[in-house]
C-alpha cells in the first residue's frame, strides 16, 4: 500500500502531460493529471490543430483561383470568418471531448483545476491537496510579448483564433513558425498583411536560401515584409485602428496587431517557491537526461523544459519517461534529425542541417538544387515556385539535410526524415526510383 494518493501527479494536460499521463496509466500506475485551461493544450487548441485548419481555409483563395485555368468557373467566392472560427472551436470543443474520454478510458483521475506545488510531494488543486511518489510538471510554454507603450492593443497566437470580427489591415510582429504561418493565413483570408521583422529575413535558423526562397514566395501572393526595424508604439484612435510607430519613423495604421515573438516555459503559479526546482534564467526547468528536475521527486518536460518546442517531441519525452520509471526501459530521447514544417505558403519543410550549418561545421559539401515550377501550376496560372535543397558530406556522401519551400512539403519531408534516419547516402537516393510525377522524385533525381 502505498504512502502516497496517486504514484504520479500530473500537472499541465497538453500534448506531453497527456501521452505521460495514459502511457503511465496503461501500466497500472495510479495516475493523476490537473488542467486548469483546455485539454489538449496549445496544440490542440490554440496551435497546431487550430492553425492547420485555418492554413487550409487560407488555401481555397488561391485554388479557386487556380480553379479557372482548369477550365471550372465559381462565382465570386465569398469568406466568412464567423463560420471557420465557430466550426474551428465546434470541432476543437469535439477533440477536447476526446482528450477527456482517453484519459478517463485510461484509468488515470482529472481533476479540473490549477495545479500548485505544495512541497515535493504534495499538489493543491482547487484548495485540496494531494500526495504522489513522483510529479510531473508538464505545464507548456505562453506567448512571450515584449514591453512596449501600448502593449495592451496587441494580441497573441492564444487570442488570434477567437477573434470577433477578421481584420482588413493586419500587422505581424515576428519573423518566425508563428509570424510567417499567420501571415499567410490572414493574407489567403483577405486581409492586408504587413510582417515586421527586427532583423534581415524572416525564419532565422533555417536554410537561407529557403528562408529567401520562401519570402519571396510570399511576397508574390501579397504579403509585405518590412525587415529591420521594431515597434516603438502603438496607440488605439477614435476609430478603433491601431496606429503602429516604427522604429525608423515610419507609422502605419491597422486592424490588428499579432504578436509572434517568441514562447516562453509557462511556470507562472506553479508553486516553484516551494521546492527547490532549478530553473534557468527564462524560467524553464531545468532537467537531467532522464526528465528529473533537481528535486528528484519532481519530473519535467516538454516546453516548460524549452529544449525543443514541438508536440512530437513532447510526445517523444513522455514516453521515454514512462519507459524508464515503469518498465526500467532507457530514457532516452533522440533528438538528432527532427525533421519539421512550417505550414506558410508555400509550406516548407525542413530534416538536418542547413547550408550554413555545414559549413560551420567543417564539412565539405555539395549542394543539389531544385527550382521549379510545379506542374499543378502551369494550367492554374499560378507563379508559386518550389525550392528543393540537399546538403551532401563529399567525404562520405552521406545527405546531411533536405529542405523544401513548396506545396505539401511538411509531408515530403516526413518520408525524408526515415532516410537520413537510417543514414541514407547521396547514392542511395540516386538509385531510388521516383514516383512520377510529382514533386517529390526531384529528391531522387538531383544531380
Ligand atoms: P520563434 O522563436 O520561432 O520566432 C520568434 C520571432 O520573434 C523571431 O523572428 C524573433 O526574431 C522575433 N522576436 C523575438 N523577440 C522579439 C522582440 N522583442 N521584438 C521583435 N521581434 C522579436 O517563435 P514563435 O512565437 O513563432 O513560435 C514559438 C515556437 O513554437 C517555435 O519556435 C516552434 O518551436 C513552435 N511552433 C512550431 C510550429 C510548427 O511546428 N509548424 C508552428 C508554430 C510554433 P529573431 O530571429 O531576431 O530572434
Amino acid at each position: 500500500m502505498s504512502a502516497y494518493d496517486y504514484d504520479l501527479f500530473v500537472i499541465g494536460a497538453g500534448s506531453g502531460g497527456v501521452r505521460t499521463a495514459r502511457m503511465a496509466a496503461a501500466k497500472g500506475v495510479k495516475v493523476a493529471i490537473t488542467e486548469d485551461r483546455y485539454l489538449g493544450g496549445t496544440c490542440v487548441n490554440v496551435g497546431c490543430v487550430p492553425k492547420k485548419l485555418f492554413v487550409y481555409a487560407s488555401k481555397y483563395a488561391e485554388d479557386f483561383h487556380d480553379a479557372a485555368g482548369y477550365g471550372w468557373s465559381v462565382g465570386t467566392p465569398n469568406f466568412d470568418w464567423a463560420t471557420l472560427r465557430d466550426r474551428k472551436n465546434s470541432e476543437i470543443e469535439r477533440l477536447n471531448g476526446i482528450y477527456r474520454n482517453m484519459l478517463v478510458n485510461s484509468g488515470c483521475d482529472l481533476i479540473d483545476g490549477r495545479g500548485r506545488l505544495v512541497d515535493e510531494h504534495t499538489v493543491e488543486v482547487g484548495g485540496k491537496q494531494y500526495t504522489a511518489e513522483r510529479i510531473l510538471l508538464a505545464t507548456g510554454g505562453w506567448p512571450f510579448i515584449p514591453e512596449f507603450p501600448g502593449k495592451e492593443h496587441v494580441i497573441s497566437s492564444n487570442e488570434v483564433f477567437y477573434l470577433e470580427t477578421f481584420p482588413k489591415r493586419a500587422v505581424v510582429v515576428g519573423g518566425g513558425y508563428i509570424a510567417v504561418e499567420f501571415a499567410g493565413i490572414f493574407q489567403g483570408l483577405g486581409a492586408s498583411t504587413t510582417v515586421v521583422n527586427r532583423g534581415d529575413m524572416i525564419l532565422r535558423g533555417f536554410d537561407d536560401d529557403i528562408r529567401r526562397f520562401a519570402a519571396e514566395e510570399m511576397a508574390k501572393k501579397g504579403i509585405e515584409f518590412r525587415y529591420g526595424i521594431t515597434v516603438k508604439e502603438i496607440t488605439k484612435l477614435d476609430s478603433g485602428e491601431l496606429k503602429l510607430n516604427y522604429s525608423d519613423g515610419s507609422e502605419q495604421v491597422a486592424d490588428c496587431v499579432l504578436y509572434a515573438t517568441g514562447r516562453v516555459p509557462h511556470v507562472v503559479d506553479l508553486g516553484l517557491e516551494n521546492v527547490e526546482v532549478k530553473q534557468q534564467n527564462n524560467g524553464a526547468i531545468i532537467v537531467n537526461d532522464s526528465f528529473q528536475t533537481s528535486v528528484p521527486s519532481i519530473y519535467a518536460l516538454g516546453d516548460v523544459t524549452d529544449k525543443v518546442q514541438l508536440t512530437p517531441v513532447a510526445l517523444a519525452e513522455g514516453m521515454a519517461l514512462v519507459r524508464h520509471l515503469y518498465e526500467a526501459g532507457n530514457p532516452a530521447v533522440d533528438y538528432d534529425l527532427i525533421p519539421t514544417a512550417v505550414f506558410c505558403q508555400p509550406n516548407i519543410g525542413t530534416v538536418g542541417i542547413t547550408e550554413e550549418q555545414a559549413r560551420e561545421r567543417g564539412f565539405d559539401v555539395d549542394i543539389y538544387r531544385s527550382d521549379f515550377r510545379a506542374m499543378k501550376n502551369t494550367l492554374a496560372d499560378n507563379p508559386e515556385r518550389t525550392l528543393m535543397k540537399m546538403i551532401v558530406d563529399k567525404k562520405t556522401d552521406k545527405v546531411l539535410g533536405i529542405h523544401m519551400a513548396g506545396a505539401d512539403a511538411g509531408e515530403i519531408i516526413q518520408g525524408m526524415a526515415v532516410a537520413l534516419k537510417a543514414g541514407a547516402t547521396k547514392a542511395v537516393f540516386d538509385s531510388t526510383i521516383g514516383i512520377h510525377p510529382t514533386s517529390a522524385e526531384e529528391f531522387v533525381t538531383m544531380r
